[in-house]
């Protein structure tokens, strides 16, 4: 009986240390975001996840984010041969994660089952991974998804990621600052230059943001890099409505070799 009303007492004060959090988390122990493994917090991945995150870790190249088997692979600049032969027309990019295991089957989440709360985790390592691009007073802005996709989806994954690393950065987003003329075709399929093509008309700046452009470092925020044809028209637009420089920050690098339909996760075969 002793012990009994002990053990509620250490309980208790542990709730009253710990707050109304602990008792949420005595109640309702947080779980991973993917997986029902209990997790120390809420918004995380537990341990067999996180195992399953491949990190983009360095020697990368700093113009297209590909990882390199060594340094030798870099020019002095740090660009992989490929950048140096066709450079992209941003000026650094950053991936925080290769698209496989768990980084995938959070972006498919964020992007196609709702789980909006995906984005706040996902956040964090954009922050990680873009510690050297994310500079004091650039602007954070979001490739733009169409309204009538947003209807379909509800939100734009790219946005959440945009404001969420901007808030953990304590920077300034602009979360509509580009947007899409008309929704693009699926993509999949097409060669680059017919992707860029029909990127390129769908894509523009909100003419009432040239002051607010104008100058500025720009920081793009995508959940994938694949071909670089879509940052690469939100890229040009910004380039030509005032920005003085763009970096390309992303959730996850999809290798060349390995594209996929990224619009209809259905057909994929990763
Ligand atoms: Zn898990
Ligand atoms: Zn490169």
């Amino acid at each position: 009986m002793t012990s009994g009303r002990d053990a509620l007492q250490r309980k208790m004060t542990a709730y009253a240390r710990t707050g109304w959090q602990g008792v949420l988390n005595a109640v309702f122990p947080p779980v991973c975001l993917l997986c029902s493994a209990e997790t120390e917090q809420a918004g995380l991945v537990c341990a067999a996840c996180f195992e399953r995150l491949v990190r983009v870790e360095k020697p990368f190249c700093v113009r297209c984010a590909t990882p390199q088997p060594s340094v030798a692979y870099l020019n002095a600049q740090g660009e992989c041969v490929r950048c140096e032969k066709a450079p992209p027309p941003w000026a650094a990019a950053r991936a925080a994660f290769l698209y496989e295991g768990t980084a995938r089957s959070l972006v498919l989440q964020l992007k196609y089952a709702d789980r909006v709360e995906h984005a706040g985790f996902l956040a964090n390592h954009l922050k990680r991974a873009g510690q050297d691009i994310l500079q004091p007073n650039c602007l954070v802005v979001p490739v733009p998804s169409h309204w009538r996709r947003r209807l379909w989806r509800r939100y734009n994954q790219a946005a959440l990621l945009a404001q969420n690393v901007a808030r953990k950065a304590g920077l300034v987003c602009v979360p509509d600052m580009l947007y899409r003329a008309h929704a693009t075709t699926r993509l999949s399929g097409f060669s680059r230059g017919a992707r860029y093509q029909e990127m390129a008309q769908a894509i523009a700046l909100r003419p009432h943001y040239k002051n607010t452009l104008r100058a500025q470092h720009v920081v793009l925020v995508d959940d994938l890099l694949t071909s670089g044809a879509t940052a690469s028209v939100c890229t040009h637009a910004l380039l030509e409505g005032g920005a003085a420089s763009v970096s390309v920050l992303v959730v996850a690098l999809v290798p060349m070799q390995k594209e996929i339909d990224l619009d209809s996760p259905i057909s994929e075969t990763a």
